[in-house]
Parts: structure tokens; C-alpha cells; sequence
């Protein structure tokens, strides 16, 4: 029990006597110490490693264990807080809003405005008209938006209610009460897809409902727009703002949900920065769109280039070369010389490139996340000569996605050495480390089971990162996102040669201190 003079945490707590008698209680019940055959438990551990475990395994197709990836609706709820003064709206189950919000929250360790109509079982049966009159007005009472960007759970969707229908509905429902209101909506079901779908849907969504369709187009030729996609590197958003204005004043981030998840003490602020919803209601107006992940907005790219009729390319600012391609098409599009703060940014990136090359070459990585995250990332792997032996990519799209690995893979010399698993969830992984090992992964927090199974190391990056502290508000993309990679990366790898040249007089004949 606790003791009131001598507070401690739970990793403390359950060591006392009382908690370890009731652990060993339920090992009985519950553990394979409790098996009636123990030795057969060990005997199938151990199989799970194997090559022949490893073809079942990887040709398992009716279950998913340990996910890489999340449900749509979550990529909707980042979109919608990307914009200012807006409020995410889920029209679905309560318990789904409460999983996105914790999910964000536990990442950015900020609170995460969202609502739910909470729909139960009545509405399930007879659908969710009610919840939408009742929720559209009571979050417009409650939290006065200038918008509510409305996504929808798997509830909402199997039963099939229509969107359109109900917010129309909901607007006449609310006799005035949300004539002032913006209220975007997207079917997001989160069975198929994930949440970088969610986020193209709700993007899409947005963009179109904000900009309906115009007879005279109205060119704004210095005005340039940037769409994110789902990032989780705060500092990444920063970075590319600044980039951005170092050629113009008008190149505007559409989906800006920096300051949101980064507000400092003081007064809570349930609503931060954002887009404006003027420059979001004039991107048709835009001479060219770039999206920095291509995975991430397909569907948008479809609405910009084919109905607004507007420029679109996407770029991948992470590591030297994808930097580059994003700082010349700024160049580019702008007409201005790329400047010497950027050109002095790049110099100290390939510096110290130079630097920790030594170190990433020849290295063995398994890298798994998002498809946009994981190309940036194995280009810059590749550049520091590094070898992607196990690239998972389990939210991975059917078109297009492996080509596009494939032509970075291409550059290195080692490519046969190099694995591309699309569709693959961490379990998969697993199987793929015991039989064919690396020297580190690179990947979110679910890969702190597969450390702790097979003993390599495991470098944080990527999203959810939950069980260390800060690191989203640091960027991965633009020349300083190259310099906080490497140092991530190298200093893990100096950490783990630090650790086996520990032993006096049998390894410790090598230490890096002398250099
Ligand atoms: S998968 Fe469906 S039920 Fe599960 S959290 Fe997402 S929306 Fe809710």
C-alpha cells in the first residue's frame, strides 16, 4: 500500500511484498508459469523465432497484431485542429473521441480540444440524426468555433448516415443558431484506410467546402500554399514556415497545427494559432499547392489539380537531398535565389553529415511508420550510407508507394540487402528481426516490445512516441531537422558501443573518449 510519508510510483509500488504475493497469485491462473505443460511454452517461444514461424507469420492475412498504424479518424481530428478557431466533431462513439484525444495528448503532452455526439445504442439502431442537432448546437454554445470540422467513427458508418443530410438537417434544426458557423464534413470509416486517409478525407473535405466552385478564377500569382499532412514533429511545422518565408511572405501553410499542441503556461487556451479560415477559403487562389506528403493528401491532390486547375507538387523535406528538392521548387515558384541563411543551414548539415558518417555507415536499420515518413527517412539513411535491411510500411497505399521506395533504394550500393514490407504490422516484424537481425530500429513506441524481445536497440522516431518526453517539438525536416536526425541516430549508436566496450579488460580496449 502506499504510504502517505513516502509517495512512490508504480514502478516502485508494485515491488513491495503485498503486490508481489498477488502477482504470484495470478502467474497461477494466468501465465504460462501456471501451464500444465511449462516446457511446451518454452518449446513454441522459442518456434515463434524460427524461420518456418517466420513464412506463417508473414502470410498471415485474418488478424492484425500490434498495429504501425491508426484509424482514420484520428488524421481528421489533426486536420481540424490545424485550423483557427475550429473544433473537432466526431459523429460517432464517445469511447473513439476519448482514444484520439488520449493517443495526441499522451504524444504532445498538451491537451487535445475534441468533441463526440456520443452516440449509444438507440442511435445506432435508429440512427444519428438526434446526436448531430443536439451536438452541432451544444458545441457551438459551448465552445464558440468559427468552425467545426465533422469526421465520422465506424458506428456512423456501418449504420450509413449521411453526412450532408444530417449537418443540412442540423443547420435548419439550429434556426440561425449555426448560420455564422463552418462546418466541413468528411465520411472517414475507419475499416478501411487509416489515419493518413482521415486526413486526405477531412483535408479534402475542407479545402472544397471552404472554396466551392467558382465561373471566374481569381489568380493570386505570388501566393503559394503548403499542406503538412499528418505530422507529428512540431519543430518539422516550424521549420518549414521559416524556410518558407525566407523567399516569400505569401506562401501559407494550410493545416497549421503547430501552436496548438504547443502552448505555454499560464491561461489555457482551448483554440491556438491555426490557418486563418480567410486564407484557407482563398487556396483556390493560389498559384501552386505543394504537399509535403504525397501518401497523405492523394485525394486532396485529385481536388486541386483536376477542379481547381492549380499547380501541385509534392516534395519530402527530410535529409539533404529531399531539403534540397523543396528549397529549389521554393526558388523556383517564388523566383528568388535561394539565400545564403539556407545555403549556411545546408553547409553545417553536410558538415555534419562528414562527421557521423563513420558511425551510420554499413549499419543494419528496421524502420517502420507512415509511407511519406518512411521514404524521407530511408533517403537519409541511404545518404549516410546506412542499409534499411526491414523497411514496414503497414498503412502502405497499392499504388505507387513501393516504386517510389524503390527508386531511393536504387542509389545504394547495398540494395539487394534491402527489404520493403508493405502492409506488414509489428508482430510481422518480429519474426523478420529474430530470422534475419539488424543493428537498430527506427520506429514509434510500439517497438519498445520488440527491443525488449530481441534485444536491439530502439532509436524513437516517429508516431506515437509516448514514453519519452519532447521530442515532437523538434523538426526532422529542412537542414536542421538533418542535424537533429543525425544526432538522434548517432548518439544511439555511440550509446550502444559505449555499452559493449564496458568490460574491463575484455572489450573495454576500445573506447570513443579518444578520439
Ligand atoms: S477503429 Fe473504429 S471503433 Fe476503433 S477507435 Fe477507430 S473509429 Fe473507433
Amino acid at each position: 500500500m502506499q504510504d502517505v510519508d513516502n509517495i512512490v510510483n508504480g514502478q516502485k509500488l508494485f515491488l513491495k511484498p503485498e503486490y508481489q504475493e498477488v502477482l504470484e497469485n495470478k502467474k497461477q491462473f494466468e501465465s504460462s508459469v501456471g501451464a500444465t505443460n511449462f516446457q511446451k511454452v518454452e518449446e513454441i517461444a522459442e518456434w515463434t523465432k524460427s524461420w518456418e514461424y517466420r513464412e506463417k507469420n508473414l502470410s498471415r492475412e485474418a488478424i492484425t497484431i500490434n498495429p504501425a498504424k491508426a484509424c482514420q479518424p484520428l488524421g481528421a481530428v489533426m486536420v481540424g485542429l490545424g485550423f483557427e478557431n475550429t473544433m473537432p466533431y466526431v459523429h460517432g462513439s464517445h469511447g473513439c473521441v476519448a482514444y484520439f484525444r488520449t493517443y495526441f495528448t499522451r504524444h504532445f503532452k498538451e491537451p487535445t480540444p475534441c468533441v463526440s455526439d456520443s452516440m449509444s445504442e438507440s442511435a445506432a439502431v435508429f440512427g444519428g440524426l438526434a446526436n448531430m442537432k443536439d451536438g452541432l448546437r451544444n458545441c457551438n454554445a459551448l465552445y464558440k468555433p468559427d468552425m467545426i470540422a465533422v469526421s465520422t467513427t465506424c458506428m456512423a458508418e456501418v449504420i450509413g448516415d449521411d453526412l450532408n443530410a444530417f449537418v443540412t438537417g442540423a443547420r435548419e434544426y439550429a434556426q440561425g443558431e449555426l448560420d455564422n458557423v463552418e462546418i466541413p464534413y468528411a465520411h472517414t470509416p475507419s475499416f478501411v484506410g487509416s489515419h493518413i486517409t482521415g486526413y486526405d478525407n477531412m483535408m479534402k473535405a475542407t479545402l472544397e467546402q471552404l472554396n466551392p466552385s467558382r465561373t471566374e478564377k481569381v489568380l493570386d500569382e505570388e501566393r503559394i500554399n503548403i499542406i503538412p499532412g499528418f505530422e507529428p514533429y512540431l519543430g518539422s511545422l516550424r521549420e518549414i514556415k521559416n524556410i518558407s518565408k525566407m523567399f516569400s511572405d505569401k506562401i501559407i501553410m494550410i493545416g497549421d497545427h503547430e501552436e496548438q499542441w504547443d502552448t505555454g503556461a499560464g491561461e489555457y487556451k482551448l483554440y491556438a494559432g491555426g490557418t486563418k479560415i480567410e486564407d484557407a477559403k482563398t487556396a483556390i487562389n493560389a498559384k501552386a499547392t505543394i504537399s509535403l506528403q504525397k501518401y497523405s493528401t492523394v485525394l486532396t491532390a485529385k481536388t486541386i489539380k483536376n477542379k481547381w486547375k492549380q499547380d501541385y507538387v509534392t516534395c519530402n523535406p527530410i535529409g539533404l537531398s529531399g531539403t534540397d528538392a523543396f528549397v529549389m521548387k521554393l526558388s523556383e515558384l517564388t523566383n528568388k535565389e535561394v539565400p545564403n541563411e539556407l545555403k549556411n543551414q545546408r553547409a553545417k548539415l553536410v558538415d555534419a553529415m562528414q562527421d557521423s558518417y563513420s558511425y551510420m555507415h554499413g549499419k543494419k536499420f528496421a524502420i517502420w511508420g507512415d509511407p511519406d515518413f518512411l521514404l524521407g527517412m530511408v533517403s537519409f539513411l541511404i545518404e549516410m550510407g546506412s542499409i534499411p535491411t526491414h523497411i514496414v510500411c503497414h498503412n502502405a497505399p497499392r499504388k505507387g508507394w513501393e516504386d517510389d521506395m524503390k527508386t531511393i533504394l536504387d542509389k545504394s550500393n547495398r540494395k539487394e540487402e534491402c527489404n520493403i514490407w508493405p502492409g506488414k504490422d509489428l508482430w510481422a516484424l518480429r519474426s523478420l528481426l529474430f530470422t534475419e537481425p539488424v543493428d537498430f530500429m527506427i520506429g514509434n513506441v510500439y517497438g519498445k516490445e520488440l527491443y525488449r524481445d530481441t534485444k536491439i536497440p530502439l532509436i524513437r522516431i516517429g508516431f506515437p512516441i509516448f514514453d519519452r518526453h519532447h521530442l515532437h517539438r523538434y523538426s526532422i525536416s529542412g537542414y536542421e531537422g538533418g542535424i537533429n536526425l543525425l544526432t538522434w541516430i548517432t548518439n544511439s549508436i555511440l550509446d550502444h558501443l559505449d555499452e559493449e566496450t564496458k568490460n574491463i579488460a575484455q572489450t573495454d580496449y576500445f573506447f570513443d573518449a579518444v578520439r
